[in-house]
């Protein structure tokens, strides 16, 4: 169940860029995109973002 982040809210902060302890998430044109087959469900950028644009998703 990874992580994924509703492009319309994320407003390119990167605040969940450096909270995911694994690196997992980058940037591709001023949002952030989860790798979700290295995701480790931690849900650390999901408190981390501040426009509660990230949730865990059923895959
Ligand atoms: S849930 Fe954890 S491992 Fe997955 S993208 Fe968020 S911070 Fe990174
Ligand atoms: S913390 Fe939220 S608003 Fe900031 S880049 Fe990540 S998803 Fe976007």
């Amino acid at each position: 169940m990874p992580a994924k982040v509703d492009e319309a809210k994320c407003a390119g902060c990167e605040d969940c860029v450096d909270a995911c302890p694994t690196e997992v998430i980058s940037m591709v044109e001023g949002k952030a995109v989860v790798n979700s087959d290295e995701c480790i469900d931690c849900e650390a950028c999901v408190d981390a973002c501040p426009e509660e644009a990230i949730s865990m998703v059923d895959e």
